[in-house]
């Protein structure tokens, strides 16, 4: 949480200014209230948000003083209960076995890392864990994930280069069920030739899965990259269509002026977030806590 602050602190540094210097010597008036609603828009925080805020603020104090810090606490209060029906821990259900998370987003967003971590954060808790290198597009992303097995002790299901990634997830599955393993984290492309063919590719993947077992994927974590900002919610919406997002992760949040977009996300789609990364260490993954994030956010 303190990278998470210190990463925030562009966004509630940009923020806190702002208000700062429109509150100074003048009296709360509609003009205010407009300004207070730019600076929010500014943030990422989207419009829904930004305007339920503004007129929070204006509640009761039309021609008072203001101070900068009552409008952060307003600020912290609003985001706080956007974010607050959200924050969902990642449940794993430990009669599923394996309990298998199918992880999604476009290339570079942090998929193979968050699966690191994540992998870590299972085997810490004693849990036996295997990962399947299903970015079969990307020979760095089987590495990586190669990598990431080696550090977590978790066994890796990899084919070559170019091999049918649904394919892939059919053998790490039933390898799985086989050795009982408790968590199959599945890594998928976030980039393949054109959008229609990775959303082809990932319902196929699915498909496959569910011919194992068909309850499964458990969890469907799409992971998204804060710097992108407002992207982000075309990227729930493509993912969600086609695979069904059970729940996010956003990763980058230490070093980016943009982590409002998550309150629009919250706001938009309402679906559970489970995690923050704040940084490519695999101790940087924390379990999203609303309260602190609102706070940083406003600074
Ligand atoms: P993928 O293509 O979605 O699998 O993305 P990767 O896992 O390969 O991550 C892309 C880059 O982002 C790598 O350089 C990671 O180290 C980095 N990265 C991932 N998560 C975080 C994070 O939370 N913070 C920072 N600063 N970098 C991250």
């Amino acid at each position: 949480w303190q990278r998470l602050t210190g990463g925030l602190k562009r966004t509630s540094g940009a923020l806190g200014t702002a208000v700062a210097d429109l509150v100074t010597k003048r009296k709360l008036d509609r003009a205010m209230l407009d300004d207070i609603e730019d600076v929010l828009l500014r943030a990422d925080l989207g419009t829904e948000v930004s305007v339920r805020i503004a007129d929070a603020v204006g509640k009761g104090r039309y021609d008072k003083a203001i101070s900068a810090d009552e409008v952060k606490d307003v600020v912290a209060i609003e985001v706080e209960k956007v974010l607050s029906p959200v924050a969902k821990p990642l449940e794993i259900d430990a009669a599923k076995q394996p309990f298998v998370i199918l992880v999604v987003g476009v290339n570079g967003s942090g998929k193979t890392t968050t699966i690191g971590k994540l992998a870590a954060k299972f085997s810490a808790e004693g849990r036996k864990v295997m990962l399947a290198a299903g970015d079969t597009f990307r020979a760095a992303a089987i590495e990586q994930l190669k990598v990431w097995g080696e550090r977590t002790k978790s066994p890796v299901i990899a084919g070559a280069q170019g091999s049918d990634s649904a394919s892939l997830a059919f053998t790490a599955l039933t390898a799985a069920k086989e050795q009982q393993r408790d968590v199959l984290l599945i890594d998928t492309a976030g980039r393949l030739q054109n959008k229609s063919e990775l959303m082809n590719e990932l319902e196929k993947v699915v498909r496959v899965i569910k011919k194992v077992d068909a309850a499964a994927p458990h969890a469907v974590l799409l992971v998204l990259d804060a710097t992108v900002g407002q992207n982000a919610l075309s990227q729930v919406e493509a993912f969600h269509r086609t695979a069904g997002v059970t729940g996010l992760v956003m990763t980058k949040l230490d070093g980016t002026a943009r982590g409002g977009i998550l309150v629009a996300l919250s706001e938009k789609h309402k679906l559970p977030v489970h995690f923050i990364g704040v940084g490519e260490g695999v101790e940087d993954l924390a379990p999203f806590a609303a309260k602190d994030f609102a706070k940083a956010i406003a600074g």
